[in-house]
């Protein structure tokens, strides 16, 4: 995968992870397998789970959804409060 949890408990991209740090897999709390090669970056698990990428993949795309109906949100809110300054006028 190519994100992971720090020692802080905050999600960081390989690309910028550090070598001295610990990485763990935000699905099964596994301590991961930093692989940092030229052409190629990723966290891996040791014993090879492929199950938490999936899940991960989910878990972020689940996070799109509930940031793109926040945003939907907060455009019903702004147009709303221009109709009401509108009915004010
Ligand atoms: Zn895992």
């Amino acid at each position: 995968m190519k994100k992971a949890l720090n020692q802080y408990n905050k999600l960081v991209d390989i690309i910028e992870s550090t070598k001295e740090e610990v990485y763990i897999c935000p699905v099964c709390k596994e301590e991961l397998i930093r692989n940092f090669g030229i052409s190629r970056q990723y966290f891996s698990h040791p014993n090879g789970s492929e199950d938490c990428e999936l899940k991960f993949n989910l878990m972020l795309k689940n996070n799109e959804k509930i940031l793109s109906s926040n945003e939907i949100d907060i455009l019903n809110r702004y147009l709303q409060r221009r109709i009401e300054l509108k009915l004010q006028l």
